[in-house]
């Protein structure tokens, strides 16, 4: 199969969706892989190292759309993609395309069969294309945080695990999943000391027996919440509530009675946020101040580390679009029910229930 990797052109997006590593496994296996020049340059992957791995570049979107019977991307495409897509050709990519009408529509008038990584669903009901970027955001979480807590930061001018006599500073981490969970991990790992709250007491079960005492583990209500969030110097809001936004944990008026220069990161802020004066913000402008505390909001971490994103999605995206390319899609998709419930167009219709529900539209 002919297997197309144009360039991100979305605003700020430096991910690719393939690495050398997995252009190897497609030509291993009998597939062309076709490449836009410059796609790996934001992830610090050279048109050299793809065409080492066995690659062909070509020098414009237009050339990869049109020669790519499978395409793989990173982002949705955008309107000044869209005249590219054909009739029968299979995207692979996060879709999202509840979020747009705009972005369904072109799918449906050219007749893409669109799979969405988004909503690849494994029988545990978990998301294996999602789980990669809350690690990255979860680990990311607790390094913003330090350089915010510095002074020249604007924080309270303290080191996550102070020094020998001095104390640690205070980590609270609410929720402890995939994200949540990254986040102690590297807290742990910059010596702060570290509280991890959750609803799910079974989660915080698994995090006792992995650290055994190195951190605290609390059953998450309102009233631990106030009590720790008081105490702390940095924050890490990690929830989540499948399909809905994010419960409001911590209101304007607790941060008002928080340590001045505290820092708060809210992971979840693309659910809407966990806190309440929570509000997206931009790598370009990370930050904001309410009260005396620092907030950081957001709402794509993982494009802060694109190098980093890029092999931790492709690890997971690989195994996928190889099935596709070796078996065709139609079989791909009967013989991995996972993969099924990524389908999302085809064939100029919307076949997932919630996009189809987001829009009015039949299934
Ligand atoms: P997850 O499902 O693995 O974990 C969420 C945890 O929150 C669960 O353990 C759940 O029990 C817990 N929880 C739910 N309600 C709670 C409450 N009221 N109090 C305490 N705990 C509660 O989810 P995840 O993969 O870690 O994702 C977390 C959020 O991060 C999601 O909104 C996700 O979309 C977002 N995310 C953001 C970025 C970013 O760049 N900002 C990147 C990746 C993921």
């Amino acid at each position: 199969m002919k297997v197309g990797i144009p360039r991100e052109v979305k605003n700020h997006e430096y991910r690719v969706a393939i690495t050398p590593a997995g252009v190897n496994e497609f030509t291993r296996s009998g597939h062309q892989v076709f490449v836009e020049s410059g796609a790996g340059v934001g992830s610090s992957i050279t048109d050299e190292e793809f065409a080492a791995a066995g690659a062909t570049i070509l020098a414009t979107a237009d050339e990869v759309w049109e020669a790519a019977e499978l395409v793989l991307k990173v982002k949705e495409p955008i309107a000044e993609e869209y005249h590219r897509m054909r009739e029968g050709q299979v995207l692979f990519t996060y879709l999202h395309l509840a979020a747009s009408k705009e972005c369904t529509d072109a799918l449906i008038d050219r007749k893409v069969t669109g799979i969405a990584y988004e909503t690849v669903e494994l029988p545990d009901r978990s998301l294996p294309l999602l789980a990669p970027m809350s690690e990255v955001a979860g680990r990311l979480a607790p390094q913003v945080g330090a350089f915010y807590m510095m002074r020249t930061g604007g924080g309270r001018g303290v080191l996550p695990g102070g020094v020998s006599g001095v104390y640690a500073a205070k980590t609270v981490v609410i929720g402890a999943g995939v994200s949540g969970m990254n986040a102690a991990a590297i807290a742990l790992g910059l010596q702060s000391e570290v509280l991890l709250l959750d609803k799910n007491v079974a989660r915080l079960r698994q995090a006792d027996a992995i650290y055994r005492g190195h951190l605290q583990t609390v059953a998450s209500n309102a009233y631990e919440v106030e009590r720790a969030v008081l105490d702390a110097d940095l924050v890490i809001g990690a929830v989540l509530v499948p399909g809905a936004k994010a419960p409001t944990l911590i209101s304007n008026e607790l941060v008002s009675r928080m340590k001045p220069g505290s820092v708060l990161v809210d992971i979840a802020i693309d659910q809407g946020g966990c806190f309440e004066d929570s509000r997206p913000t931009t790598h370009a402008d990370p930050v904001y101040k309410v009260h005396e505390s620092i907030f950081y909001c957001v709402a794509n971490m993982p494009g802060a580390v694109p190098n980093t994103s890029t092999y931790a999605l492709t690890n997971v995206t690989l195994p996928y679009a190889l099935e596709l390319a070796n078996q065709g899609w139609r079989e791909a998709l009967r013989n991995d029910p996972a993969l099924a419930l990524g389908l999302n167009t085809h064939d100029g219709r919307v076949t997932y229930g919630p996009v189809a529900e987001a829009h009015g539209m039949d299934v």
